[in-house]
């Protein structure tokens, strides 16, 4: 989608680094991490909020969290989705936090 960041850095504008890709996910750093890991886990399609979100997606996103954490080694941590403007979310293009380590959110 146009203006939107997530789709930018997907689409690789950034140059961001992706510390996991698959065909329908991307994994990278937060850039204002709220934890000593701050991962999103981002699905490459345009979707809105978790209200927009298929049950498929959603069980899809969760796996890569699964996946990820193990990849990363981090076995505690926190997984936030923000949904909604007045719930605290700023980019509206679905994404799931996973933070660990000194958790400042
Ligand atoms: P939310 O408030 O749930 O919408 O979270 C949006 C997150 O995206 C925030 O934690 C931001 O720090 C993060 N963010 C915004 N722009 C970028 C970017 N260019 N690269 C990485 N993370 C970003």
């Amino acid at each position: 989608m146009v203006d939107c960041i997530f789709c930018k850095i997907i689409n690789g504008e950034f140059g961001t680094k992706f510390v996991y890709e698959d065909e329908n996910v991307v994994v990278f750093n937060d850039i204002n991490p709220k934890a000593d890991t701050h991962l999103l886990v981002v699905p490459k399609k345009h979707v809105t909020d978790l209200n927009e979100c298929s049950e498929e997606l959603i069980a899809k996103l969760m796996s890569i969290v699964k996946k990820v954490t193990v990849q990363e080694g981090i076995k505690s941590y926190r997984t936030v989705i923000n949904t909604g403007k007045e719930a605290g979310q700023e980019v509206f293009h679905l994404h799931i936090h996973i933070l660990s380590g000194n958790i400042k959110l």
